[in-house]
């Protein structure tokens, strides 16, 4: 029962296609970011609702898993259609729940439609591979999906770090348990809304909502193959070593510490704007936003260009909020440590208050140089839109620092030497590479995921990687002919 006033009605469970309450009176107020009002309440589950989700997703497996692939994807075909139709909607949503800007929500949007796009090209993705192995026997590959397979995902990307998994494994045959972040559980309703109104069978997608207490139990469930997890690195490691101890297949993705090397060669324009876009984008909410730029020597001129360029940075116009009250806090402390470890503050987004948005949670553009390798801000991931700029002589020290992160998502080269940007992408310890590019994601087929503390587990999330991380391969060899004299080994 609703007891506060809230723009939409509780956010509840989606088992077995229908809206389902959970067991449990837990509630957890869900308040958007950009101006604190209360926009839901999303119901936190139990075990018993998961035995639950994982039930329906099992009665669906057999059905679903036997349907040729290329019928899979037409109900995703249909999906797509219904994402493009209810574009604003979700769009909105977006905004309202995560704060990201109406411009960053459509992007995030568009990321969703290409993400499906993929998924529907599974059919030509997965051909299996045939070869005559000896003479008159054949050798063939298919792929299988493994059975209930697990989704958990973060607050910074509600819809497109859903889609970053779901199309995915479902067009290759496998049954989904989502849990949306409770921070920002509605966008996971919508998508379901979509899918279902595009015909996926009931069952095949299940939604539900909670926190710690149910990522525990999908680690633990008995009745889940394989789990993939999105958000923090200190959470990542919970996940993967709890679910991999019940013999689950696992990829957990963390947080990033992207270190973003300037050469006094760059384009100073471009790289001043990029920059500054990278590390302010989604309020720097991003696992591939700039948290790091080193500068190797002489590049005064750009970081008077990144002042200026983070200037033109408008919180509640061209600058949204970051997700809560305590991330604020977490953030301006980190600001606030810097300074008095004796960095300066070129830019400083402390205090940030909207006019009309009092209780929106701000954080303004923030600029922060001298930064030393041994400081909080240099070595832990901020979250906020922040960077911090460290100087080095050489760009043998660039690497260094840059290899000593623990991190490991993406890390980007800015110059002008075809040379230099080649020796920074062979020696940077990072998954993802940028030349020129301050959020370098690998777009499909490309796959998404970092290395180090950024990644546990052997594939990437999205893209080519993907389809291996869902599904085991079934190897046929084949005999007809009795009379073919074969040299077969057995
Ligand atoms: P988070 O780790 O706090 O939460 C992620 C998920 O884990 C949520 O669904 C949450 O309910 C659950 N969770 C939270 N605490 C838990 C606990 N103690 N035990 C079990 N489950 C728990 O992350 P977040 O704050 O939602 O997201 C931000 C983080 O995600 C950042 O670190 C960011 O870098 C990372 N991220 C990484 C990528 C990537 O591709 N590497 C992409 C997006 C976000």
């Amino acid at each position: 029962m609703q007891v506060v006033n809230t723009k939409y009605a509780d956010t509840l469970n989606y088992i077995g296609g229908q809206i389902v309450s959970s067991g449990s009176n837990r509630f957890l107020d869900v308040i958007s970011p950009i101006d604190g009002n209360p926009l839901s309440r999303v119901n936190l589950s139990t075990r018993d609702d998961l035995d639950r989700a994982v039930a329906s997703a099992s009665a669906a497996f057999p059905a679903w898993s036997s349907m040729p692939v290329k019928e899979r994807v037409q109900i995703l075909y249909k999906y797509r259609e219904l994402l493009i139709r209810d574009f604003d909607e979700l769009m909105h949503l977006v905004h309202e729940e995560n704060g990201k800007t109406l411009e960053e929500s459509k992007a995030e949007v568009e990321k969703c439609i290409e993400l499906t796009e993929f998924a529907c090209s599974m059919p030509q993705m997965i051909s299996g591979e045939v070869q005559e192995v000896s003479k008159g026997v054949e050798c063939v590959t298919s792929h299988a999906p493994l059975g209930v397979v697990a989704s958990i995902v973060p607050f910074n990307f509600p819809a497109m770090v859903p889609n970053w998994t779901l199309p995915n494994a479902i067009a290759l045959g496998n049954c989904m348990i989502l849990k949306p972040s409770e921070l920002v559980p509605l966008c996971s309703q919508k998508l379901a809304n979509l899918l279902k109104e595009a015909g996926l069978p009931d069952g095949v997608l299940n939604i539900i909502n909670g926190d710690r207490e149910i990522v525990e139990a999908i680690c633990d469930h008995p009745g889940i193959e394989a789990v993939s997890f999105v958000g923090s690195t200190k959470v990542a490691k919970i996940v993967y070593a709890r679910a991999s101890a019940s013999m689950k297949r696992v990829v957990a993705l963390g947080g990033a510490k992207n270190h973003l090397m300037v050469l006094p060669d760059a384009h100073p324009m471009m790289t001043a704007s990029n920059v500054t876009a990278s590390m302010s984008g989604c309020a720097g909410q991003r696992c591939m936003a700039a948290s790091a730029m080193v500068g190797v020597g002489e590049v005064d001129h750009i970081v008077a260009l990144m002042v200026e360029e983070g200037k033109k940075l408008i919180p509640g116009k061209n600058l949204g909020p970051v997700i809560s009250a305590a991330a604020k806090a977490r953030i301006e402390g980190y600001i606030t440590e810097a300074e008095k470890a004796g960095a300066k503050i070129l830019l400083d987004g402390r205090n940030c208050v909207v006019a009309g948005k009092e209780n929106g949670t701000y954080v303004g553009p923030t600029i922060i140089d001298f930064v030393t390798p041994d400081m909080s801000v240099a070595r832990e991931e901020i979250f906020g839109p922040v960077i911090s700029i460290l100087r080095t002589k050489t760009l043998d020290e660039a690497i260094e620092i840059e290899n000593a992160n623990p991190y490991g998502n993406a890390a980007s080269v800015f110059t002008q030497s075809g040379g230099l940007a080649r020796l920074v992408a062979e020696k940077v310890s990072a998954g993802m590479i940028g030349v020129n590019i301050g959020v370098p994601v690998p777009r499909e087929p490309f796959s998404f995921g970092g290395w180090n503390e950024s990644k546990f587990g052997a594939c990437d999330i999205t893209g080519k990687s993907s389809i291996e991380f869902w599904t085991r391969l079934k190897k046929i060899t084949t005999k007809w002919n009795p009379e073919a004299k074969t040299n077969w080994m057995s």
